[in-house]
C-alpha cells in the first residue's frame, strides 16, 4: 500500500466527518439558521469540529513522516484544543437553548464549572512542549502521564449537560432531549472506542454525526422560521417566551399589531400582502440593526410582529417602539396602492408588567381591537389589566367555584313599552361576585367562558333561573309579556341547545311566548348548520328572537332577513350618536326600514329623558336603559315593577 493510501485509510473517518460538517454548514446557511446566539453556538461547534477533523488528518500525515518536533507539537496541540472545545460549546448550546444564561451568570459555582475545566486543560496542553505531561514526541508521539486529563476535562461538561437537560426536560420536549443526549452519548461511545482501539480514529466523525442529529432534532427551521418574512414565527415566539417566564428571565417586548391588516390584505390581494409583510420585516430588521443590540424578531401572523430585547436594553426597546410607530404610521405607496397602516405598538416589560406567558399571548392577540388608535406607543402598564387576564386564564375554576358556591346571580333590567306606557318585559343579565376577583364584568366573563366552553354551564344556569322566576307566583303579579335571555354565538352552535331549552321550559311549565331569546349580530352573520337548526327548532316551538346589539357589527342583511326575528335591539353606541346629523338620518331610516319589515324595535342604553322622548317620537316600540333602571336583582326588580304599576294606577 502506498504511503498516501495508508494516510487516506487512517484518516477516512475524519474526512467523512469533514464532509458531513461541510454539508451541515451549507444547509444551515440555506435554511437561514445563522442568526441568534443558539445558532452562533451551533455554528461554532461545527467549525471547532471541522478544525479538529483537519488537524486529526494532519496528525496522521505528521506521524507517518519524519516531521520536526515543532510540527508534531503544533498539530497535536491544536487538535486537542479544538477537540475538547466541544465540551464547553455543547454546554453553552444547551444553556442557550434552555435560556438560562441569566441564571448561570449570577451563580459563581456554575461560572467556575463553565470556565475552569477547559482553562486548565488549555494550560496543560499549551505548555506541553515544556512539561511533556500530556504527550511526548521524543522518538515519536506518545501519551504521557496526564493524558487522561483530555477526557477527564469533558466529564464536568457532560454531567452539566445532562443536569441542565434533565432540569428543563419539560421545556425541551422529547425530541430535543433525545437529540441533545444523543450528542453526548455518541461522543462518549467514540471516546471509549478510541481508547480501546486507538487505530480507529472515530471521535471527530462521532462529533459530526452528533451535530447532524442535533441539527435534525433541535435546529428545525421549518418549525421556527417563517418562510416568507425570514423572521422567527409564532411557534418560536411561544417556545422562547415560555422559557423566559419559566426561568424568571426579564425581557422588554415591542409588540406591533397592524390593526387594519385583514382589510389591507383583502384590498391588495395575497401576493402583494406577502410583499408588504416582507417589506415590514425588512424595515424592522433595519431598526434592530441600527440599535446595535441583540434583539429577536418574530412574525406571528395576521400582521403581528414582536421584537424581544434583553432586560438591560430597556432604553433600546423604548427607542425601537418609537421608531416602529413613526415608521409605519406614515401613509406610504406600495405596489401602486396608497397604504395607510394603523400600527398599534405596545412596549411591555415582562414579567413586571405582564406576569405570565398565557396573559402575554392573550393580550398580544387582540390589544389593537380593545384600544382606540392614537398613533402613539402604548405602555403595557397603562393598557394591560392584569385582573382581566387573570380571570381569562382561570375562568374554568372561577365558574366551577361560582356554580358550587351559588355565587352567580341573574339580574333583570326592565323594558318599557312606549305605546302602552308601562314595563312589559325585562332582560336577564348574569352577575358574578367572585370571592377572589370581586365583581367580574359580564363582557369579560362571557368572552372568556365562550373561549373555554364554560359558556354552556352559564347559559343553562341563567335559563333555569329565568324559567324558575317565570313559573313563580310573584312573576305572575308583574303582568309582563316575556323575559329576554341572551344567547352567545358558542351557545347557538351547540347541538343540544334547542333540546336543553325546551326541556327546561317543560320542567318549569313555561310557555314559549314568555321567553324571547337574544342573539347577537355576530351570531346572526354565521351560517352554521347547527345554529340554523337550533333557531328553527326553537322558533317552531313558539319562541321568539331578538337581534341584539344592532348597528355594532357588520350585519349580513340577507342573513338577518332569513332569521326568525321578532325584535331588533338598537345598540347603545348606535343611539348615543343621535346628535350627529348623518347618524340621525341613518337612525331614522333604520327605524323606518325595520318597521316596514314588521319588526319591533328596542332601543338600548337610554340614560336621559331627552333620549326617551326622541326615540318615543321616532316610534320605537320599547326602551331599555339606566333612565328607568339599571339591571337589578330579582327582589329589587319585583319591587320596581310593582311600584311602577302602582304609580300608573294612581
Ligand atoms: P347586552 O345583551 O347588549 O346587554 C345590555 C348591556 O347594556 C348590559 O350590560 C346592561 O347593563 C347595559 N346597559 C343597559 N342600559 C344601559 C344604559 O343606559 N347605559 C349603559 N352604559 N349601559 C346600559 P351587562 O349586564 O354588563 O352585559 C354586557 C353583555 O354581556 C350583554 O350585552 C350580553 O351580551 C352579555 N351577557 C350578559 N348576561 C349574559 C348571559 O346571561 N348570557 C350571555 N350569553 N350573555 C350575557
Ligand atoms: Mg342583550
Ligand atoms: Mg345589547
Amino acid at each position: 500500500m502506498s504511503a498516501v493510501s495508508a494516510i487516506l485509510l487512517k484518516a477516512s473517518f475524519d474526512m467523512a466527518g469533514l464532509i458531513v460538517m461541510g454539508v451541515l454548514i451549507i444547509s444551515l446557511v440555506f435554511r437561514k439558521m445563522t442568526k441568534g446566539t443558539t445558532n452562533h453556538l451551533f455554528l461554532a461547534s461545527i467549525f471547532a469540529g471541522m478544525i479538529a477533523c483537519v488537524f486529526d488528518v494532519l496528525i496522521v500525515v505528521v506521524d507517518s513522516n519524519e516531521s520536526s518536533k515543532f510540527w508534531i507539537y503544533f498539530v497535536h496541540i491544536v487538535y486537542l484544543l479544538f477537540h475538547n472545545l466541544q465540551g464547553p460549546l455543547h454546554l453553552f448550546f444547551v444553556i442557550s437553548l434552555t435560556d438560562i444564561w441569566h441564571k448561570v451568570r449570577k451563580s459563581l459555582p456554575q461560572k467556575i464549572l463553565l470556565m475552569l475545566p477547559y482553562s486548565l486543560l488549555f494550560l496543560l496542553v499549551a505548555t506541553d512542549p515544556i512539561t511533556n505531561w500530556i504527550f511526548t514526541v521524543d522518538g515519536g508521539y506518545e501519551h504521557a502521564i496526564l493524558f487522561d486529563a483530555v477526557y477527564v476535562c469533558l466529564i464536568p461538561y457532560l454531567t452539566a449537560d445532562f443536569v441542565y437537560i434533565f432540569q428543563h426536560r419539560k421545556q425541551l420536549g422529547f425530541r430535543r432531549i433525545v437529540s441533545l443526549c444523543s450528542m453526548a452519548t455518541l461522543v462518549l461511545i467514540a471516546v471509549i472506542i478510541h481508547v480501546l482501539v486507538p487505530v480507529l480514529r472515530v471521535e471527530t466523525f462521532a462529533i459530526a454525526i452528533s451535530l447532524l442529529s442535533v441539527s435534525v432534532g433541535v435546529q428545525r427551521p421549518e418549525d421556527y422560521i417563517d418562510s416568507y418574512t425570514g423572521l422567527y414565527k409564532q411557534a418560536a415566539y411561544a417556545f422562547d417566551l415560555k422559557r423566559t417566564f419559566e426561568n424568571g428571565k426579564h425581557v422588554n417586548i415591542v409588540m406591533l399589531n397592524i390593526g387594519n391588516y385583514p382589510t389591507i390584505q383583502n384590498m391588495i390581494g395575497y401576493e402583494s400582502s406577502i410583499e408588504l409583510l416582507q417589506s415590514i420585516s425588512a424595515r424592522l430588521e433595519m431598526i434592530a440593526k441600527s440599535l446595535k443590540c441583540s434583539c429577536m424578531l418574530y412574525y406571528l401572523d395576521r400582521g403581528r410582529f414582536r421584537m424581544v430585547f434583553n432586560e438591560g436594553d430597556r432604553d433600546k426597546a423604548e427607542m425601537a417602539a418609537e421608531y416602529v410607530m413613526n415608521e409605519f404610521k406614515m401613509r406610504s405607496r406600495f405596489n401602486g396602492f396608497d397604504l395607510n397602516l394603523t400600527p398599534y405598538v405596545v412596549l411591555a416589560r415582562c414579567p413586571e408588567e405582564i406576569e405570565s406567558f398565557k396573559s402575554l399571548m392573550a393580550f398580544g392577540n387582540d390589544f389593537h381591537d380593545k384600544h382606540p388608535y392614537t398613533g402613539q406607543v402604548m405602555k403595557a402598564s397603562e393598557v394591560y389589566n392584569a385582573k382581566d387576564f387573570m380571570i381569562q386564564n382561570n375562568i374554568d375554576t372561577i365558574i366551577e367555584r361560582a356554580l358550587e358556591k351559588n355565587s352567580f346571580q341573574v339580574y333583570y333590567q326592565p323594558i318599557y313599552s312606549t305605546e302602552r306606557g308601562k314595563f312589559v318585559s325585562a332582560e336577564a343579565l348574569i352577575r358574578l361576585f367572585d370571592e377572589e376577583h370581586g365583581f367580574i364584568s359580564p363582557e369579560i366573563l362571557i368572552t372568556a367562558a365562550e373561549k373555554s366552553g364554560a359558556i354552556h354551564k352559564i347559559g343553562k344556569y341563567v335559563f333555569e333561573e329565568v324559567c324558575k322566576f317565570i313559573s313563580s307566583e310573584e312573576y305572575k303579579r308583574l303582568d309582563l309579556d316575556y323575559i329576554e335571555v341572551n344567547l352567545s354565538v358558542a351557545q347557538c352552535m351547540h347541538s343540544d341547545l334547542a333540546n336543553d331549552i325546551l326541556a327546561t321550559m317543560k320542567k318549569y311549565n313555561v310557555s314559549p311566548d314568555s321567553i324571547n331569546l337574544e342573539i347577537t349580530e355576530t351570531a346572526a352573520s354565521y351560517t352554521q348548520r347547527v345554529m340554523t337548526e337550533n333557531l328553527n327548532k326553537l322558533s317552531r316551538a313558539g319562541l321568539s328572537f331578538s337581534l341584539d346589539d344592532y348597528g355594532t357589527g357588520y350585519s349580513n342583511m340577507k342573513r338577518v332577513i332569513s332569521l326568525p326575528l321578532k325584535i331588533v335591539k338598537l345598540d347603545k353606541s348606535f343611539v348615543d350618536d343621535q346628535h350627529n346629523p348623518k347618524m340621525w338620518i341613518v337612525l331614522q331610516n333604520t327605524v323606518k326600514m325595520l318597521k316596514d319589515m314588521q319588526m319591533e324595535i328596542v332601543v338600548e342604553g337610554i340614560e336621559t329623558r331627552e333620549m326617551v322622548e326622541t326615540f318615543s317620537s321616532l316610534k320605537c316600540d320599547f326602551i331599555q336603559g339606566y333612565f328607568f333602571s339599571k339591571p337589578v336583582c330579582k327582589e329589587d326588580f319585583v319591587k320596581f315593577i310593582i311600584s311602577a304599576m302602582e304609580t300608573i294606577n294612581q
